[in-house]
């Protein structure tokens, strides 16, 4: 039997469909069957050519595209018998698994920042066309290697709401984490993609006093409300940074924010950012995923305490709570609601040009491939 994969060959070239033989799992794997895979912002820079061969080289036969999704399980390996929750699974079960992977013996993993593990056993991106062939989410299949957790999805959530669950769900509940947002917390978000959606639910089920998002386009602005936005800043009616600022500290009631997460990539958000911060507060930065931009900051604006504080990827084991927060929050937060759009797989490319947003105006908060 043979499934389909979406491999990059070159950039800023058109993602090109592969066949392979749909392999049978090694003891410990899983074999998923895709039920969707979200367009991330980072798959943007590969299919936008921000990435280059310089910065990234692609092997000649390729990558294998897309990290975020969920699936069903088609095949257990041999002594697979629950997830990494200790519950028992079986085939047709859905899950969703961890995006990345760890070794769990290298000293980032042993400090238990397996979200930053140096020595990550599965490549990333993924190499095409070598066994096991189905290393990207945008495919048939998923294979889940021994050394990649996977977890258990409860029956409330529907498929709708899943895609995102293992990347923008993640980091953002990574870099909240890490920031130790909490009761009484003045939180402002930059950006209201899928990641600040995340975010602000979760700064509000964290207990954050207020949430404040910011953006440019209105029906994301409303949908951040529904997250739980107590605020929101449309940046083309508050156009200086001056102003935006002035906003900021009105709304926390002069005393500006505890934590602002930065997930747009956009340098100029950075020292923005930092000028909302209250004393003792922190930026987290998350959006650059891409190496070689640069800003410029003054230095005395952080010496009351304030620091900068950069989160990347996600530990698997937020993966459970997350989850079991949708759960409990669903009545009133439409996670059905971040994915916008959705293209079946041999039209990747067409969901890739709705799902770009640099340089205009988009309306697509997710897009979502589906096999
Ligand atoms: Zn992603
Ligand atoms: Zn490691």
């Amino acid at each position: 039997m043979k499934g389909r994969v979406v491999v990059l060959r070159a950039y800023q070239a058109p993602f090109e469909i592969h066949e392979y033989e749909v392999p049978d799992p090694e003891p410990g794997a899983v074999l998923l069957k895709m039920t969707q895979a979200g367009i991330c912002g980072s798959d943007l820079h590969s299919w936008r050519g921000d990435r280059t061969q310089a910065l990234q080289p692609v092997s000649a036969a390729g990558q294998a595209m897309g990290h975020e999704g969920n699936g069903v399980i088609a095949k257990l390996g041999k002594g697979v018998t629950t997830d990494w929750a200790g519950r028992p699974v079986k085939e047709g079960d859905r899950v969703v698994h961890w995006s990345i992977t760890a070794c769990g013996r290298c000293r980032s993993c042993a400090r238990g920042f397996t979200n930053l593990c140096t020595r990550p056993p599965d490549k990333y991106p993924a190499p095409a066309g070598v066994w096991p062939y189905f290393t990207g989410t945008y495919a048939d299949y998923f294979y889940v290697t021994p050394s990649r957790p996977f977890y258990l999805v409860p029956d409330q959530i529907p498929d709708a709401s899943l895609s995102w669950v293992n990347c923008a769900m993640g980091t953002s509940a990574e870099g909240l984490d890490l920031a130790r947002c909490g009761l009484g917390d003045n939180v402002v978000i930059q950006g209201a993609g899928g990641l600040g959606l995340c975010a602000a639910a979760i700064a509000t089920y964290r207990g954050a006093a207020r949430v404040i998002v910011v953006d440019r386009l209105p029906d994301r602005l409303a949908l951040a409300e529904r997250f739980g936005a107590d605020h929101t800043i449309n940046i083309d009616e508050l156009d200086t940074v001056e102003a935006r600022r002035e906003r900021v500290l009105e709304l926390t009631g002069g005393e500006g924010a505890d934590i602002v997460m930065e997930l747009v990539g956009v340098t100029e958000l950075i020292p923005e950012g930092v000028g909302y911060l209250a004393p003792g507060g922190t930026l987290v930065e998350i959006g650059h995923v891409m190496a070689g931009r640069q800003f410029s900051l003054d230095p005395r604006s952080i010496i009351r305490g304030k620091s900068i504080l950069g989160s990347s990827g996600y530990r698997h084991t937020l993966l459970p709570g997350l989850l079991d927060l949708m759960v409990k929050t669903q009545d009133r937060v439409p996670y059905d609601k971040i994915v916008s759009d959705q293209f079946p797989l041999d039209r990747v490319n067409e969901a890739m040009g709705v799902a770009e947003w640099a340089g205009k105006r988009t309306a697509p908060t997710r897009a979502v491939l589906t096999p």
